[in-house]
């Protein structure tokens, strides 16, 4: 079971992605998890990224490709995977694609946790964080006890500038241009579902489960 999540930034896709490694015994495995243990163990491709990074520079492809694909020769990936992360572009893509049939593997779904920018916009205009321990609420889904105050320490709570509608609408400009084609590019490969991601957490999992089988 061999797993590429799709969906816009803030559409949920992060959060599924752990479920289903939990439900299916796979690992999850995010470009930022592989770039830090990368750097962490001090590997070859872990150094080189680590330069770019230092920079401010984009870690290229190939790079993120390498470390994904020793990533993926690790013995618990045997049986499937959930990318949440990568590809983001369609070369991305394609250098996957190429890098997993020289390994005798394919993508078997790409899951499309399928939210309108309208609706994370709203959702992450209601989010808040606490400006003295990071805690963080929703003023719908997991409000606070007392309106903008901290339940943990007592502190105030802020709209972070990351989740700030000019933000969130700039990120989504990014993910139509770069991302979204993947959308068409997987299903032309036959594997695409689109889920709902406009309905309650549990219930897009559960769409997920019925799609993935037990
Ligand atoms: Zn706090």
């Amino acid at each position: 079971m061999r797993i590429i999540m799709l969906g816009a930034p803030g559409a949920g896709k992060g959060t599924q992605a752990k479920k289903i490694a939990e439900k299916y015994q796979i690992p999850h495995i995010s470009t930022g998890d592989i770039f830090r243990s990368n750097i962490k163990e001090g590997t070859e491709l872990g150094r080189k990224a680590k330069e770019y990074m230092d920079q401010g520079a984009l870690v290229p492809d190939e790079l993120t490709i390498g470390m994904l694909m020793d990533r993926i020769r690790k013995g618990d990936c045997a049986k499937g995977y959930v990318l949440d992360g990568f590809p983001r572009t369609i070369p991305q893509a394609e250098s996957l694609k190429k890098a997993l049939s020289e390994m005798e593997q394919k993508i078997d779904f790409a899951i499309n946790v399928d939210v309108p920018d309208e609706k994370i916009i709203d959702r992450m205009a209601g989010r808040r964080a606490c400006i003295a321990c990071g805690a963080t609420y929703h003023i719908v889904y997991n409000p606070s006890r007392v309106p903008d105050v901290c339940d943990v320490c007592g502190a105030g709570l802020v709209l972070r500038n990351d989740d700030k509608p000019e933000t969130v609408k700039k990120r989504l400009s990014v993910y139509h241009d770069q991302t979204k084609p993947l959308i068409d590019y997987y299903k032309e490969a036959g594997v695409l579902v689109n889920i709902d991601g406009t309905q309650e957490l549990n219930k897009v999992f559960s769409d997920i489960a019925d799609l993935l089988g037990a």
